[in-house]
């Protein structure tokens, strides 16, 4: 049989220092910087102490390759880290793991210039510079990148972009941006008619109007106009017209980061919520003595089981270099639904303590809830699910390439 659910014993083993490292350095030093919330020099004080940890602990860089500095972890090993790291809010900025750095340097592995790994990357991996990716409008559905209206014009030796983008996170203090613009009038499919260029920042033309303020506060999403901003032909990062295809082949890999991340927040919810069953007495015996607390904690425990499955299954396929499309859009589906619906319910069990913000658990379903549209809205997702079912059923008489592919 050639199924394995098990880790390696090395995989077994980095994680379980990732654990570690998250308990002793990573959530202490969150602690100290709620105490001193606001104290920027604190907390860059407190980022670089972690940092330098997490390399002496040999966890720094675990998705780029050695020649990078990195563990050169594929991705069904970076679902156990990535898990692990994100049970603490710093954990993945701590290891050099967070996005939108992680996609980025993917990205520019996959289709930078020697120059531009050189410029970009290497600086990137090394963790003294931090990125963003534009592509998002206010005025066009962000789900549909062929509406895309930031336009960028051949002048001699350089592209002139002018347009405006929004929900760029980690905007402020980014040295550079890969930003999706349109560059192709009469493009053979829509798909064709952007361009990705490598922007220097602070580049003039480029404004940082604000740091958009969400329901969970205000996190470096910047709204950013672009205005006769100035880019060299040598900073186009892939070729004309491959915007679009360079942004999908970003997004697979980073979805599913996302979901290794939110599974870690969703296990930390869970944990929270049988502790809190364990711990609290009414009506003559402890919650989780209850049954309609019970199915609160069956169900959760059901769905963390298929986010699971799901994660290391499509993690899997694109280890393997299979096509993980569908598996992709239905984890990405799935676990943010799953992180949603179980952080909801570790809320109601905890009652008032939980809706409160003594615990993460307030600030966590705040976060829960761009999950199930950012980087791709539920509906687009299920559209493309159902789209690959059906030509599945009218190309093999049945639908078991859509689920999977499982030998079930
Ligand atoms: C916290 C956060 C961070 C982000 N970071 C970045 C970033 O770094 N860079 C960046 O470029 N963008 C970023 N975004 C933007 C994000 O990628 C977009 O929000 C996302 O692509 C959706 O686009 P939209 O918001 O314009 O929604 P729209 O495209 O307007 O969609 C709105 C809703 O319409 C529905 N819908 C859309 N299409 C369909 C369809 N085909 N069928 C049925 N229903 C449909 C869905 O319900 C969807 O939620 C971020 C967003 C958030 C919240």
């Amino acid at each position: 049989m050639a199924i394995d659910f098990s880790f390696p014993p090395e995989i077994e083993e980095l994680r379980s220092k990732v654990r570690t490292f998250v308990e002793e350095i990573v959530r202490p030093a969150e602690a100290r910087i709620a105490e001193r919330e606001g104290d920027r020099k604190f907390l860059v004080g407190e980022i670089i102490k972690m940092r330098e940890e997490a390399h002496k602990r040999g966890l720094w860089l675990p998705h780029m390759p050695e020649e990078y500095g990195g563990m050169g972890l594929g991705h069904v090993a970076m679902a156990s880290v990535s898990a692990e790291a994100a049970k603490s809010g710093f954990g993945p900025f701590a290891l050099n793991a967070q996005a939108p750095d992680e996609g980025n340097m993917h990205t520019l592995l996959h289709w930078g210039t020697e120059e531009q790994k050189e410029k970009y990357l290497e600086p990137l991996c090394k963790g003294i510079a931090r990125s963003c990716f534009a592509m998002t409008e206010p005025e066009v559905a962000g789900s549909d990148p062929t509406l895309i209206q930031t336009r960028a014009v051949l002048d001699g030796d350089d592209w002139v972009i002018n347009g405006h983008k929004w929900f760029i996170s980690g905007a402020r203090g980014a040295k550079f941006a890969i930003l999706i613009a349109r560059t192709e009038d009469d493009p053979e499919i829509p798909q064709a008619a952007n361009s990705a260029f490598i922007v220097d920042l602070p580049s003039e033309g480029w404004e940082v109007v604000r740091d958009v303020a969400t329901m969970s506060g205000s996190h470096n999403h910047c709204e950013i106009r672009i205005e006769n901003l100035r880019v060299p032909k040598s900073r186009m990062l892939g070729g004309r017209g491959q915007g679009h295809k360079l942004g999908q082949a970003r997004l697979g890999p980073a979805r599913l980061a996302h979901c290794m991340r939110w599974l870690g927040q969703a296990e930390v919810a869970f944990d929270m919520m049988v502790d809190r069953s364990l711990n609290r007495f009414a009506h003559g015996s402890l919650l989780a003595d209850k049954q309609g607390i019970q199915w609160m904690i069956a169900d959760s425990a059901m769905e963390l089981y298929q986010c699971k499955l799901m994660i290391l299954h499509a993690a899997y396929k694109i280890d393997n270099k299979e096509d993980f499309r569908s598996e992709v859009s239905m984890a990405k589906h799935f676990v943010a639904n799953s992180l949603g619906r179980i952080v909801d319910r570790a809320i109601q069990v905890h009652g008032a303590l939980g809706y409160s913000t003594d615990t993460p658990l307030a600030s966590m379903a705040q976060h829960a809830r761009w999950a199930r549209f950012a980087d791709g809205a539920d509906e687009v997702h299920q559209w493309r699910i159902a789209q690959r079912a059906i030509d599945a059923y009218k190309r093999d008489g049945n639908t078991k390439a859509a689920t999977g592919g499982l030998p079930l």
